[in-house]
Protein backbone atom coordinates (compact mmCIF):
# COMPACT_ATOMS: atom_id res chain seq x y z
CA UNK A 1 0.00 0.00 0.00
CA UNK A 2 2.93 2.26 0.89
CA UNK A 3 4.36 1.88 -2.61
CA UNK A 4 0.67 2.88 -4.26
CA UNK A 5 0.55 6.01 -2.25
CA UNK A 6 4.31 6.97 -3.14
CA UNK A 7 3.59 6.51 -6.99
CA UNK A 8 0.44 8.35 -6.43
CA UNK A 9 2.59 11.45 -5.57
CA UNK A 10 3.94 11.25 -8.72
CA UNK A 11 1.29 11.24 -10.61
CA UNK A 12 0.71 14.26 -12.01
CA UNK A 13 4.66 14.69 -13.12
CA UNK A 14 4.22 10.93 -14.72
CA UNK A 15 0.83 12.57 -16.79
CA UNK A 16 2.61 15.40 -17.89
CA UNK A 17 5.71 14.36 -18.96
CA UNK A 18 3.63 11.38 -21.39
CA UNK A 19 1.73 14.44 -22.55
CA UNK A 20 5.06 16.66 -23.29
CA UNK A 21 6.94 13.53 -25.18
CA UNK A 22 3.37 12.73 -26.92
CA UNK A 23 3.23 16.93 -28.22
CA UNK A 24 6.76 15.85 -30.27
CA UNK A 25 6.51 12.58 -31.02
CA UNK A 26 9.75 12.12 -33.39
CA UNK A 27 10.28 9.34 -35.91
CA UNK A 28 13.35 6.49 -35.81
CA UNK A 29 16.78 8.13 -35.12
CA UNK A 30 15.30 11.19 -34.96
CA UNK A 31 14.59 11.42 -31.49
CA UNK A 32 16.12 15.05 -30.43
CA UNK A 33 13.57 16.60 -28.68
CA UNK A 34 12.18 13.52 -27.30
CA UNK A 35 15.87 12.54 -25.82
CA UNK A 36 16.40 15.64 -24.61
CA UNK A 37 13.33 15.63 -22.41
CA UNK A 38 14.21 12.56 -20.91
CA UNK A 39 17.36 13.50 -20.36
CA UNK A 40 16.45 16.79 -18.55
CA UNK A 41 13.75 15.30 -16.65
CA UNK A 42 16.50 12.70 -15.17
CA UNK A 43 19.08 15.25 -14.69
CA UNK A 44 16.35 17.37 -12.41
CA UNK A 45 16.28 14.01 -10.28
CA UNK A 46 19.41 14.22 -9.75
CA UNK A 47 20.76 11.29 -11.77
CA UNK A 48 23.68 10.65 -13.72
CA UNK A 49 22.58 10.86 -17.52
CA UNK A 50 24.55 9.66 -20.44
CA UNK A 51 23.16 11.18 -24.21
CA UNK A 52 23.61 10.55 -27.10
CA UNK A 53 23.96 6.88 -27.58
CA UNK A 54 23.53 5.47 -30.90
CA UNK A 55 22.62 9.18 -31.71
CA UNK A 56 19.44 9.94 -29.27
CA UNK A 57 19.55 6.93 -26.57
CA UNK A 58 19.48 8.50 -23.09
CA UNK A 59 20.83 6.23 -20.52
CA UNK A 60 20.79 6.69 -16.68
CA UNK A 61 22.14 4.43 -13.67
CA UNK A 62 20.59 4.46 -10.46
CA UNK A 63 23.44 3.02 -7.88
CA UNK A 64 21.45 2.04 -4.85
CA UNK A 65 22.79 1.68 -1.11
CA UNK A 66 24.93 -1.35 -1.36
CA UNK A 67 26.93 -3.48 -4.27
CA UNK A 68 24.45 -6.03 -6.10
CA UNK A 69 22.99 -7.18 -9.30
CA UNK A 70 22.42 -4.53 -11.98
CA UNK A 71 18.46 -4.44 -13.84
CA UNK A 72 17.65 -2.52 -16.46
CA UNK A 73 14.31 -1.12 -17.23
CA UNK A 74 13.91 -0.45 -20.95
CA UNK A 75 11.79 2.13 -22.62
CA UNK A 76 11.87 2.76 -26.72
CA UNK A 77 11.48 6.42 -27.82
CA UNK A 78 10.47 6.18 -31.13
CA UNK A 79 6.85 7.99 -32.99
CA UNK A 80 5.22 6.62 -36.26
CA UNK A 81 4.92 8.67 -39.86
CA UNK A 82 1.00 8.85 -39.00
CA UNK A 83 -1.05 11.93 -39.31
CA UNK A 84 -2.72 12.18 -35.75
CA UNK A 85 -6.96 12.14 -35.31
CA UNK A 86 -7.25 12.20 -31.69
CA UNK A 87 -8.81 15.66 -31.25
CA UNK A 88 -6.39 15.44 -27.79
CA UNK A 89 -5.56 18.71 -26.10
CA UNK A 90 -1.99 17.54 -26.21
CA UNK A 91 -1.91 16.01 -29.86
CA UNK A 92 1.10 15.78 -31.71
CA UNK A 93 2.18 19.28 -32.69
CA UNK A 94 4.95 17.44 -35.21
CA UNK A 95 2.99 17.54 -38.60
CA UNK A 96 2.93 13.61 -40.06
CA UNK A 97 4.20 12.25 -36.93
CA UNK A 98 2.75 10.38 -33.65
CA UNK A 99 2.77 8.34 -30.89
CA UNK A 100 0.19 5.97 -32.04
CA UNK A 101 2.58 2.72 -30.71
CA UNK A 102 2.08 3.65 -26.47
CA UNK A 103 6.22 4.88 -26.70
CA UNK A 104 5.57 8.39 -24.95
CA UNK A 105 3.75 5.95 -22.17
CA UNK A 106 6.34 3.61 -22.20
CA UNK A 107 9.24 6.47 -21.10
CA UNK A 108 6.58 7.95 -18.97
CA UNK A 109 6.51 4.67 -16.82
CA UNK A 110 10.05 4.31 -17.12
CA UNK A 111 10.79 7.21 -15.40
CA UNK A 112 8.11 7.28 -13.02
CA UNK A 113 9.72 4.05 -11.53
CA UNK A 114 13.15 6.13 -11.37
CA UNK A 115 11.73 9.15 -9.32
CA UNK A 116 10.05 6.24 -7.18
CA UNK A 117 13.09 3.50 -7.21
CA UNK A 118 15.59 7.12 -6.14
CA UNK A 119 13.16 7.16 -2.90
CA UNK A 120 13.70 3.64 -2.36
CA UNK A 121 17.11 3.44 -2.90
CA UNK A 122 18.14 2.83 0.56
CA UNK A 123 15.98 -0.31 0.36
CA UNK A 124 17.75 -1.89 -2.79
CA UNK A 125 21.24 -3.13 -3.33
CA UNK A 126 23.22 -2.86 -6.78
CA UNK A 127 22.03 -1.06 -9.42
CA UNK A 128 19.13 -0.03 -11.90
CA UNK A 129 19.63 1.06 -15.50
CA UNK A 130 16.97 3.28 -17.21
CA UNK A 131 17.46 3.07 -20.70
CA UNK A 132 15.62 5.00 -23.38
CA UNK A 133 16.50 3.81 -27.48
CA UNK A 134 15.79 5.13 -30.15
CA UNK A 135 14.41 3.44 -33.46
CA UNK A 136 12.07 0.37 -32.01
CA UNK A 137 9.92 0.88 -34.58
CA UNK A 138 12.77 -0.03 -37.40
CA UNK A 139 15.57 0.06 -38.59
CA UNK A 140 16.24 -0.84 -34.78
CA UNK A 141 17.98 0.83 -31.66
CA UNK A 142 18.83 -1.47 -29.19
CA UNK A 143 21.74 -3.51 -31.31
CA UNK A 144 23.70 -0.22 -31.72
CA UNK A 145 22.91 0.97 -28.41
CA UNK A 146 24.01 -2.67 -27.51
CA UNK A 147 27.37 -2.22 -29.39
CA UNK A 148 27.57 1.35 -27.29
CA UNK A 149 28.10 -1.03 -24.69
CA UNK A 150 24.78 -0.35 -22.67
CA UNK A 151 24.81 -3.68 -20.90
CA UNK A 152 28.50 -3.02 -19.60
CA UNK A 153 29.67 -0.98 -16.63
CA UNK A 154 27.93 -2.61 -14.95
CA UNK A 155 27.19 -5.72 -16.63
CA UNK A 156 22.87 -6.32 -16.83
CA UNK A 157 21.79 -9.08 -15.09
CA UNK A 158 18.09 -8.64 -15.56
CA UNK A 159 16.57 -6.70 -18.45
CA UNK A 160 12.40 -6.10 -18.22
CA UNK A 161 10.45 -3.83 -20.60
CA UNK A 162 6.67 -3.04 -21.26
CA UNK A 163 4.05 -2.36 -24.06
CA UNK A 164 0.90 -0.98 -23.76
CA UNK A 165 -1.22 -3.33 -25.31
CA UNK A 166 -4.93 -2.25 -26.37
CA UNK A 167 -5.14 -5.92 -27.20
CA UNK A 168 -5.57 -6.59 -23.78
CA UNK A 169 -8.37 -5.25 -21.33
CA UNK A 170 -7.44 -2.03 -19.42
CA UNK A 171 -5.32 -2.72 -16.16
CA UNK A 172 -4.40 -6.28 -17.34
CA UNK A 173 -0.57 -7.34 -17.21
CA UNK A 174 0.23 -9.75 -20.08
CA UNK A 175 3.27 -11.76 -19.27
CA UNK A 176 4.45 -15.57 -20.82
CA UNK A 177 7.48 -17.11 -20.29
CA UNK A 178 9.16 -18.42 -23.77
CA UNK A 179 8.55 -17.40 -27.01
CA UNK A 180 7.00 -13.87 -27.17
CA UNK A 181 7.26 -12.31 -30.55
CA UNK A 182 8.76 -13.40 -33.53
CA UNK A 183 12.13 -12.75 -35.62
CA UNK A 184 11.26 -10.11 -37.85
CA UNK A 185 13.67 -10.02 -41.31
CA UNK A 186 12.82 -7.53 -44.32
CA UNK A 187 13.77 -7.85 -47.97
CA UNK A 188 13.75 -6.79 -51.62
CA UNK A 189 13.99 -7.85 -54.64
CA UNK A 190 14.81 -6.32 -58.18
CA UNK A 191 13.85 -8.14 -61.29
CA UNK A 192 15.58 -7.34 -64.10
CA UNK A 193 13.88 -8.34 -67.46
CA UNK A 194 13.93 -6.45 -70.94
CA UNK A 195 11.38 -3.94 -71.41
CA UNK A 196 9.87 -3.73 -74.81
CA UNK A 197 6.08 -3.18 -76.77
CA UNK A 198 3.04 -4.46 -74.94
CA UNK A 199 1.83 -6.26 -78.52
CA UNK A 200 5.49 -7.90 -79.08
CA UNK A 201 6.08 -10.08 -76.05
CA UNK A 202 8.65 -12.55 -77.73
CA UNK A 203 11.17 -9.45 -77.95
CA UNK A 204 10.91 -9.23 -73.96
CA UNK A 205 11.62 -10.33 -70.55
CA UNK A 206 8.51 -9.29 -68.77
CA UNK A 207 9.36 -8.50 -65.45
CA UNK A 208 5.97 -7.88 -64.18
CA UNK A 209 5.12 -11.30 -64.65
CA UNK A 210 8.01 -12.74 -63.56
CA UNK A 211 7.67 -10.90 -60.43
CA UNK A 212 4.28 -12.67 -60.08
CA UNK A 213 5.66 -16.20 -60.26
CA UNK A 214 7.56 -15.32 -57.98
CA UNK A 215 5.58 -13.83 -55.67
CA UNK A 216 3.66 -17.26 -55.75
CA UNK A 217 6.64 -19.60 -55.38
CA UNK A 218 7.94 -17.48 -52.27
CA UNK A 219 4.35 -18.30 -50.57
CA UNK A 220 5.31 -22.19 -51.35
CA UNK A 221 8.27 -21.73 -48.99
CA UNK A 222 5.99 -21.77 -45.64
CA UNK A 223 3.10 -23.86 -47.17
CA UNK A 224 5.36 -26.47 -48.59
CA UNK A 225 8.73 -26.65 -46.56
CA UNK A 226 7.65 -25.37 -43.38
CA UNK A 227 6.13 -27.87 -41.00
CA UNK A 228 2.61 -26.94 -39.96
CA UNK A 229 3.53 -26.93 -36.62
CA UNK A 230 6.12 -24.33 -36.23
CA UNK A 231 4.63 -21.18 -37.14
CA UNK A 232 6.43 -19.15 -40.13
CA UNK A 233 5.13 -16.16 -42.43
CA UNK A 234 6.59 -15.41 -45.80
CA UNK A 235 4.67 -11.81 -46.86
CA UNK A 236 5.37 -9.66 -50.08
CA UNK A 237 3.63 -6.08 -49.02
CA UNK A 238 4.79 -3.95 -52.55
CA UNK A 239 5.34 -4.66 -55.81
CA UNK A 240 5.90 -2.16 -58.71
CA UNK A 241 6.16 -2.39 -62.05
CA UNK A 242 5.01 -0.92 -65.18
CA UNK A 243 4.01 2.70 -66.31
CA UNK A 244 1.30 2.06 -69.07
CA UNK A 245 -0.80 -0.52 -70.63
CA UNK A 246 0.97 -1.26 -73.78
CA UNK A 247 4.63 -1.34 -72.70
CA UNK A 248 6.08 -4.75 -71.20
CA UNK A 249 8.12 -3.56 -68.24
CA UNK A 250 11.43 -4.14 -68.30
CA UNK A 251 11.80 -3.82 -64.15
CA UNK A 252 9.76 -4.75 -61.10
CA UNK A 253 10.75 -4.74 -57.52
CA UNK A 254 9.01 -6.55 -54.62
CA UNK A 255 9.24 -5.46 -50.99
CA UNK A 256 8.54 -8.31 -48.40
CA UNK A 257 8.97 -9.74 -44.61
CA UNK A 258 9.35 -12.94 -43.09
CA UNK A 259 8.75 -14.15 -39.52
CA UNK A 260 9.15 -16.63 -37.26
CA UNK A 261 10.20 -18.41 -33.71
CA UNK A 262 13.15 -20.64 -34.89
CA UNK A 263 16.25 -19.72 -35.05
CA UNK A 264 17.38 -22.17 -37.29
CA UNK A 265 14.28 -21.14 -39.39
CA UNK A 266 15.71 -17.42 -39.40
CA UNK A 267 18.61 -18.41 -40.72
CA UNK A 268 17.54 -20.62 -43.18
CA UNK A 269 15.20 -17.65 -44.80
CA UNK A 270 18.19 -15.74 -46.80
CA UNK A 271 19.08 -18.95 -48.37
CA UNK A 272 15.85 -19.94 -49.15
CA UNK A 273 14.19 -17.12 -50.68
CA UNK A 274 16.91 -16.81 -52.72
CA UNK A 275 17.09 -20.46 -54.32
CA UNK A 276 13.23 -19.61 -54.96
CA UNK A 277 13.74 -16.53 -56.66
CA UNK A 278 17.31 -17.39 -58.80
CA UNK A 279 14.79 -21.02 -59.92
CA UNK A 280 12.16 -19.13 -61.18
CA UNK A 281 14.69 -15.44 -62.95
CA UNK A 282 17.31 -18.49 -64.39
CA UNK A 283 13.76 -20.77 -66.11
CA UNK A 284 12.36 -17.37 -67.02
CA UNK A 285 15.34 -15.51 -68.51
CA UNK A 286 15.67 -12.56 -65.96
CA UNK A 287 18.31 -11.02 -63.77
CA UNK A 288 17.30 -10.74 -60.10
CA UNK A 289 18.86 -8.78 -57.22
CA UNK A 290 18.30 -10.07 -54.01
CA UNK A 291 18.79 -7.36 -50.60
CA UNK A 292 18.15 -9.45 -47.19
CA UNK A 293 18.22 -7.98 -44.32
CA UNK A 294 18.08 -9.39 -41.05
CA UNK A 295 15.76 -7.55 -38.69
CA UNK A 296 15.27 -8.68 -35.08
CA UNK A 297 15.53 -11.90 -33.29
CA UNK A 298 12.79 -13.84 -31.91
CA UNK A 299 11.56 -12.01 -28.44
CA UNK A 300 11.93 -14.67 -25.78
CA UNK A 301 11.19 -14.60 -22.27
CA UNK A 302 13.52 -15.72 -19.76
CA UNK A 303 11.23 -18.71 -17.54
CA UNK A 304 12.61 -17.53 -14.03
CA UNK A 305 12.17 -14.00 -14.65
CA UNK A 306 9.28 -14.38 -16.04
CA UNK A 307 7.80 -15.70 -13.38
CA UNK A 308 8.62 -12.70 -10.84
CA UNK A 309 7.10 -10.27 -12.96
CA UNK A 310 4.23 -12.37 -12.98
CA UNK A 311 4.06 -12.60 -9.16
CA UNK A 312 4.97 -8.92 -9.25
CA UNK A 313 1.99 -7.90 -11.75
CA UNK A 314 -0.21 -10.11 -9.56
CA UNK A 315 0.18 -7.50 -6.38
CA UNK A 316 -0.32 -4.58 -8.81
CA UNK A 317 -3.35 -5.99 -10.41
CA UNK A 318 -4.83 -8.82 -8.71
CA UNK A 319 -4.40 -12.55 -9.81
CA UNK A 320 -7.42 -12.52 -11.96
CA UNK A 321 -5.74 -9.67 -14.02
CA UNK A 322 -2.38 -11.39 -15.18
CA UNK A 323 -3.14 -12.98 -18.25
CA UNK A 324 -0.90 -15.08 -20.52
CA UNK A 325 -0.89 -13.26 -23.91
CA UNK A 326 -1.00 -15.10 -27.35
CA UNK A 327 2.87 -14.80 -28.83
CA UNK A 328 2.68 -12.73 -31.81
CA UNK A 329 4.10 -12.83 -35.08
CA UNK A 330 5.24 -8.87 -34.57
CA UNK A 331 8.96 -8.24 -33.61
CA UNK A 332 10.47 -6.14 -31.14
CA UNK A 333 13.95 -5.03 -30.55
CA UNK A 334 13.88 -5.79 -27.20
CA UNK A 335 15.02 -9.33 -28.18
CA UNK A 336 18.76 -8.35 -28.68
CA UNK A 337 19.00 -7.34 -24.76
CA UNK A 338 16.90 -10.90 -23.85
CA UNK A 339 19.80 -12.81 -25.92
CA UNK A 340 22.30 -11.09 -23.85
CA UNK A 341 20.40 -11.30 -20.12
CA UNK A 342 17.79 -12.78 -18.10
CA UNK A 343 14.81 -10.87 -18.59
CA UNK A 344 11.14 -10.22 -19.38
CA UNK A 345 9.06 -8.20 -21.65
CA UNK A 346 5.36 -7.90 -20.63
CA UNK A 347 2.38 -6.15 -21.62
CA UNK A 348 0.37 -4.36 -19.89
CA UNK A 349 -3.54 -4.22 -21.02
CA UNK A 350 -5.03 -0.22 -22.15
CA UNK A 351 -8.05 -1.60 -24.42
CA UNK A 352 -11.55 -0.07 -24.13
CA UNK A 353 -14.73 -1.02 -26.10
CA UNK A 354 -14.11 0.31 -29.20
CA UNK A 355 -10.24 1.43 -28.73
CA UNK A 356 -8.22 1.96 -31.30
CA UNK A 357 -5.14 -0.24 -32.10
CA UNK A 358 -1.97 0.39 -31.91
CA UNK A 359 -0.15 2.28 -35.17
CA UNK A 360 -4.13 4.04 -35.56
CA UNK A 361 -4.19 7.71 -36.09
CA UNK A 362 -6.81 7.45 -33.07
CA UNK A 363 -4.66 5.95 -30.48
CA UNK A 364 -4.82 6.41 -26.92
CA UNK A 365 -5.22 5.31 -23.25
CA UNK A 366 -6.16 5.90 -20.11
CA UNK A 367 -3.16 7.80 -18.26
CA UNK A 368 -4.11 6.44 -14.95
CA UNK A 369 -2.65 2.85 -16.00
CA UNK A 370 0.85 4.64 -16.50
CA UNK A 371 0.90 4.11 -12.49
CA UNK A 372 0.41 0.43 -12.81
CA UNK A 373 3.52 0.28 -15.36
CA UNK A 374 5.14 2.26 -12.68
CA UNK A 375 4.29 -0.01 -10.00
CA UNK A 376 5.03 -3.22 -11.71
CA UNK A 377 8.28 -2.01 -12.51
CA UNK A 378 9.75 -0.81 -8.82
CA UNK A 379 7.47 -4.54 -7.45
CA UNK A 380 10.03 -6.20 -9.83
CA UNK A 381 13.01 -3.91 -8.87
CA UNK A 382 12.11 -4.48 -5.32
CA UNK A 383 12.07 -8.12 -5.67
CA UNK A 384 14.96 -8.71 -7.68
CA UNK A 385 17.57 -5.96 -6.12
CA UNK A 386 16.05 -6.15 -2.33
CA UNK A 387 18.52 -6.28 0.70
CA UNK A 388 16.90 -9.50 2.24
CA UNK A 389 16.63 -11.69 -0.56
CA UNK A 390 20.04 -12.86 -1.60
CA UNK A 391 19.37 -14.73 -5.05
CA UNK A 392 15.77 -14.57 -6.02
CA UNK A 393 16.61 -15.99 -9.58
CA UNK A 394 18.71 -18.62 -10.91
CA UNK A 395 20.29 -18.53 -13.81
CA UNK A 396 19.70 -21.46 -15.95
ZN1 LIG B 1 4.87 -0.14 -33.01
ZN1 LIG C 1 5.80 -0.21 -30.00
Amino acid sequence: MELKKCIDGYREQIIRVRRDLHRIPEPAFKEKMTSKTVADFLENLDLPVERGIAKYGVVSLLKCKTPGKTLMIRSDMDALNITEETDLPFASIHKGAMHACGHDGHMAMVLGAAMVLKDLRNMLKGNIKFVFQPAEEGPGGAKPMIEAGVMENPKVDYAVGCHLWPALPEGAFGVKAGNLMAAMDHFEVKIIGKGGHGAMPHLCVDALEVGSQVINALQRVVSRQMSPLNPAVVTVGSFHAGTTYNVIPGEAVLTGTTRTFDRKVWHSWPERLEKIIKGVCDSMGAQYLLNYTQGYPPTVNDEALSAVVRNCAMKVSGPEMVLEPEPTMGGEDMAFYLDRSQGCFFFLGVGRQNSAPLHNSKFDFDEQMLLKGVEAYCRIALELLNCQISNPVKKH
